[in-house]
């Protein structure tokens, strides 16, 4: 199956309350439009905002690539006043 299509979440402006998630292929997607959404949670019309879906999970991928590294507590300074 080709990769030309993509999952967007349409949002809403407001309060980021997730509507649907829609299914566009790559050329039309659009992620700043200027539509109206009608959204259960304000209980009116917002504008609409759309993310990929799936992006969160990518960023979420690519960090645990990174070597975790345990914290062993504040070094330890050692003083020599001589004597
Ligand atoms: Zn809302």
């Amino acid at each position: 199956m080709p990769i030309d299509q993509v999952s967007v979440v349409r949002m809403c402006g407001a309060c980021r309350f997730e509507i649907e998630v829609i299914t566009v292929k790559k050329d039309n997607m659009r992620l700043f439009v200027d539509d109206k959404v009608w959204c259960e949670i304000c209980q009116s019309e917002q504008p609409e905002v759309r993310d990929v879906a799936g992006r969160l999970e990518t960023i979420r991928t690519e960090q645990a690539n990174y070597p975790v590294s345990p914290t062993s507590g504040p070094p330890v300074l050692t003083r020599n006043d001589g004597g």
